[in-house]
């Protein structure tokens, strides 16, 4: 495993605390993904998520068309040839869920398809850290599996595995960092990108999830594990064994900061990694994994994981459409709060109990999550940066949330996703 260059002895060198040379960030709205940390941080202002993104250019160039109106799905979830439910017969120890994300890196490298995979791996002082590492010995992959919370500088380490003379590389990251490296992919001069998306939502820093953390259980530093599942509840696993599941109604979200949520997340516009070959998540699998297998390269990538996996199609049950309505009209009264101090405590285990009954599953759960946090995205912005609207809002954003009347308002230019003005009659 290797840090891009320091103190890099062999293929298994520790991880370093500041992962590459280079200045931090300097703007507000900003992730940190490592383009501001290179030679020329200026590509920011073309590569940013948080700037001006667009979406159907991007869309049409990786995946060889936008998004289908005649595929309604893909308006939630990005351009795509089939989804998929899916699971390793043989779970990988430390993966989040399976090890799928890994096991195709890891495939990658033992087959010859790429020299590297750029990926991040825990801080050795704080596994909740992401650390970004350049990986060339597909055995150190095991100790990046599993999720950790925050973010750090991935695409930092692009320059000096070119410099390294890295020509094919793989890439696992989330939608911001993705978003990123498809904006700056065909100048970075690599002979060919793989990349393996998650989905993302909700992150934070890492020393914010420790308070989170403290919160949620009498033994924060034991804990080894933590997911938001597909059935409405979080898994909690400690390194004694010990398994705790929490409804999300339960959590104690009330007793969070009000900053809790950096506005980068609660109005990032790509839950899915739409430009990702492949995007392996878990919303829509109820319980299983959910793979998004946008193009011909996302093909070539479940391929390789041969009879290892099990593939199954996509279920979807219930109705989501006045869970998201309950849930835009608690983000529009929280006004900047967190949605769920709307409701009473009494109210909390009855609905914890009743959402995983009669709540949203499988692609529905899905959708209902992707509009959620479209809503979010609008109505956060309108509050804290509303000059912002005009350019990081893409049309189809504003497709999602129409059916809950959340519409531009005048000044806040909709573009379609080719930076046309929307006019008036196609809002809402
Ligand atoms: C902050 C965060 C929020 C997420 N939210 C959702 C969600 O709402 N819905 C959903 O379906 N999926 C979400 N995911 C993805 C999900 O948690 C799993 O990572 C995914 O399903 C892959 O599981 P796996 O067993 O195949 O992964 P593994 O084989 O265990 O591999 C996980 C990979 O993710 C990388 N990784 C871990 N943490 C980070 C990080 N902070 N930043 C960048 N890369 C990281 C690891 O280095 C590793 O390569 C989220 C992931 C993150 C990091
Ligand atoms: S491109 Fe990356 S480093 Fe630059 S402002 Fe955006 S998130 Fe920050
Ligand atoms: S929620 Fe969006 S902005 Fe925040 S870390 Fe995830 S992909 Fe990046």
């Amino acid at each position: 495993m290797d840090d891009g260059g320091i103190g890099a002895a062999g293929r298994t060198a520790t991880p370093p605390r500041r992962a590459a040379a280079g200045e931090p960030p300097r703007r507000d709205l900003c992730t940190d993904c490592g383009i501001s940390r290179s030679s020329d941080p200026k590509r920011c202002g073309r590569a940013c998520q948080f700037i001006a993104p667009d979406y159907e250019r991007l869309e049409a160039r990786v995946h060889g068309r936008a998004r289908d109106p005649a595929r309604p799905d893909e308006l939630h979830f990005g351009p795509f040839r089939r989804m998929l439910r899916a699971a390793l017969h043989a779970p990988a120890a430390g993966a989040q869920w399976t090890g799928i994300t890994t096991r195709i890196a890891e495939r990658l490298l033992r087959t010859g398809a790429v020299e590297a995979v750029l990926t991040m791996a825990p801080d050795p002082q704080d596994r909740w850290r992401p650390v970004p590492v350049l990986v060339t010995d597909p055995a150190d992959l095991a100790r990046c599996r599993g999720m950790r919370m925050g973010y750090a500088p991935l695409l930092s380490l692009l320059e000096p595995a070119r410099a390294r003379g890295i020509a094919r590389l793989a890439v696992i990251g989330i939608p911001c960092q993705v978003y990123a490296l498809r904006a700056l992919e065909a100048e970075l001069g690599f002979e060919r990108i793989y990349v393996i998306g998650t989905p993302c939502s909700d992150n934070t820093t890492t020393e914010s999830f420790h308070g989170f953390l403290a919160l949620l259980d009498e033994a924060p530093q034991t804990i080894s594990y933590l997911e938001f599942r597909a059935d409405y509840r979080v898994e909690i696993r400690h390194d004694d064994g010990r398994v705790r599941t929490v409804p999300f109604l339960k959590l104690p979200i009330s007793k969070l900061p009000a900053d809790f949520f950096p506005l980068t997340c609660r109005t990032c516009v790509d839950y899915t990694n739409v430009l990702a070959d492949i995007t392996v998540g878990y919303m829509g699998g109820e319980g299983k994994q959910w793979l998004i297998v946008r193009n011909a390269r996302g093909e070539e990538l479940v391929s390789l994981l041969g009879d290892e996996v099990v593939l199954e199609a996509c279920g979807s049950k219930g109705a989501r459409a006045s869970a998201v309505k309950g849930f835009v009209a608690n983000v529009a009264r929280a006004a900047g709060g967190l949605p769920l101090r709307a409701m009473p405590d009494w109210a909390r285990p009855i609905v914890a109990w009743l959402q995983p009954r009669i709540g949203p599953r499988g692609l529905e759960f899905a959708r209902a999550r992707v509009e959620m946090k479209a809503a979010e995205t609008v109505l956060h912005l309108r509050r804290a940066r509303p000059q912002r609207m005009r350019t990081m809002i893409p049309a189809h954003v504003w497709r999602l949330v129409a059916p809950y009347g959340v519409a531009p308002q005048p000044g806040e230019h909709a573009r379609d996703d080719a930076g046309h003005d929307v006019p008036d009659d196609a809002r809402g």
